[in-house]
């Protein structure tokens, strides 16, 4: 398959990328099976809605080679034949080598995702919990850089996807069973063993830190992996795969078949020696997944899902705060994250002030919205795609006809290319709304006035999600009371989109199934053997 070269020219990057645009099986580059080859899919630039390049599409012809290099590789160079030590160390060569590259990688994330960045003045964080999906850039002088997709998502990458490539490479020799003793004369201990061949299929907003969340934990636990990247950002997980076979990895043991969902997606989730699997994406597809799973071999699921997540904002919180937080909630990434707050609840009694605050940082990003490739002011870029564009004004038009008042924005920026829409504000939504029920995937904030904290739980919780929920209040006791009621496998107090590599991630409810992150995660790549042995007893 061909090697592409991209030429980049911009105020904040200048150099030349090259990429193979095939697929990555068994260790080298390869064509798609010819029998079946689905030809090429554009890769957008979505400030520009003009192709960047095109890649090869893989099929289920291909899913069955890559697997069939992953079972291999998992049979006799990977798996447990390979000490945990040295896992642990391909791993984390992998990581230095994106960190070698992570200018020209960064570049190309920035390029393919415009993942602008669209907040300011905040608070500076120890570097390594930095909220992750909100993805601060930190100046030296620790005040933040803005507007620098580029500078974004080399932080993205740094913190999403090489520490968490080092941290599971730190894991590798850790992951142990127990000795657990039953009788005098016999005992037992376990054994956590890799599954075999995992496959995973992820989503375009964070593509790279995706690809780690997947094959850190999963490789590390001495799983082979196919890996589907999302059909719109494949462009990293490709120029990650060329350094896959330096840092060390047996061939077949990483392998990434790019493709659309119902082809390359469907036969990983149906594949039957596939027998775990790991999805993040929407709850539709996760349905699916899970389905194919059960009518298949039984694979294991674990699923990250949508979410509608509540931001509670209490009477007593520090008021400046909370409209800073809750933009972070649901403007980071132009609202395109799982677990954006996107319901944000406020209490009557600064209900019209925080309105007032909420308003003006949406207005601020309005007036700083552009493409964030060729300028270093802006702060709102487009959103990654057509479709998400079609998706989140169509959700604006159905608020509007449902009663609800916009606040501010409600409308496509006024550029006439790409795909922007303004930072949009709602009041006025009751609970039944769709844009209170439904997630939008957009910079879109329903905003719902409370007067309780009873009340507010119960509103709170009414949802099929369940993936995470912020508390704003001075009050610790009701802070952690608040946090503790809501449904919600992440709960942030006083802060939002706070995430870390040590720390579980994951939903409750139709959020998803599992824990991605921390030593959590391993549970999810690793199946427990019970050994009983006799020391003694005759029979
Ligand atoms: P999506 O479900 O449309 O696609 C996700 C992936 O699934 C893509 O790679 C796609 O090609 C694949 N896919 C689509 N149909 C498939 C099928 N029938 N079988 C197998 N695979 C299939 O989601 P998206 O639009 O790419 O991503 C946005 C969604 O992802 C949002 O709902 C968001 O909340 C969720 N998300 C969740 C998390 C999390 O950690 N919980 C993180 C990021 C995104």
């Amino acid at each position: 398959p061909e090697v592409i070269t991209i030429n980049l020219d911009t105020p904040l990057y200048k150099g030349s990328i090259s990429l193979n645009t095939g697929l990555f099986i068994n260790g080298e580059f390869v064509r798609p099976q010819e029998s079946q080859d689905a030809g090429k899919i554009d890769i957008i630039n979505p400030s520009t809605s003009k192709p960047i390049t095109s890649v090869h599409l893989g099929s289920s012809l291909d899913v069955d080679i890559a697997v069939d290099a992953a079972r291999k590789a998992f049979k006799s160079t990977w798996g447990l034949h390979v000490p945990g030590s040295v896992r642990g160390q391909k791993l984390q060569r992998l990581a230095e080598l994106i960190e070698e590259n992570l200018e020209e990688i960064a570049a190309l994330e920035a390029l393919n995702c415009d993942e602008s960045y669209d907040f300011d003045e905040h608070l500076a964080n120890s570097s390594f919990i930095l909220p992750f999906f909100t993805c601060f850039v930190l100046n030296p002088d620790r005040s933040l850089i803005l507007g620098k997709p580029f500078a974004q998502a080399k932080q993205e990458i740094t913190i999403g996807c090489i520490a968490t490539l080092k941290y599971y490479a730190g894991w590798a020799d850790k992951i142990h069973g127990k000795t657990i003793e039953t009788s005098e004369t016999k005992m037992a201990y376990t054994r956590r063993e890799p599954y075999g061949v995992v496959g995973a299929i992820i989503p375009w907003n964070g593509p790279l830190a995706m690809f780690a969340w997947k094959v850190g934990p999963a490789v590390a636990a001495g799983n082979a992996i196919v890996l589907k990247p999302s059909e719109l950002t494949p462009l990293t997980a490709l120029r990650v795969a060329s350094l896959i076979n330096e840092a060390g990895f047996p061939p077949g043991v990483i392998n990434i078949v790019n493709g659309y969902g119902p082809t390359v997606g469907s036969s990983l989730s149906s594949h039957p020696l596939i027998t775990k699997i790991a999805f993040t994406g929407s709850t539709v597809t996760g349905r699916k997944i899970q389905e194919a799973a059960a009518k298949s071999n039984l694979k294991v699921v674990t699923l990250e899902l949508g979410g509608k997540s509540p931001n509670i904002i209490f009477d007593d919180a520090d008021l400046e705060q909370a409209i800073k937080w809750a933009g972070v909630g649901i403007f980071t990434n132009m609202g395109q994250a799982c677990c954006a707050g996107s319901r944000i609840f406020v209490q009557e009694g600064i209900y019209d002030a925080f309105i007032q605050g909420f308003t003006a940082v949406a207005q601020h990003l309005q007036a700083n919205t552009g493409d964030p490739f060729s300028s270093p002011n802006t702060l709102h870029g487009p959103q990654a795609s057509e479709v998400q564009y079609k998706r989140i004004l169509s959700y604006i038009s159905s608020g509007i006809f449902d009663g609800a008042h916009v606040q501010t924005g409600g409308e496509k920026h006024s550029e006439e290319k790409g795909y922007f829409i303004k930072p949009t504000i709602f009041t006025n939504v009751t609970p039944s709304m769709k844009i209170a029920q439904e997630e939008i995937f957009g910079p879109v904030a329903a905003v719902i006035k409370f007067k309780t904290e009873e009340e507010v739980i119960e509103m709170a919780n009414n949802t099929t999600y369940g993936l995470a929920c912020a508390v704003f209040t001075e009050n610790i006791s009701r802070g952690i009371r608040v946090a503790h009621a809501i449904d919600a496998g992440t709960a942030w107090i006083n802060t939002y989109n706070t995430l870390a590599t040590n720390v579980p991630f994951g939903g409750y409810k139709q959020s998803g199934i599992g824990r991605e992150l921390g030593e959590y995660a391993l549970e999810n790549y690793t199946q427990v053997k019970a050994v009983h042995i006799n020391i003694g007893m005759k029979l």
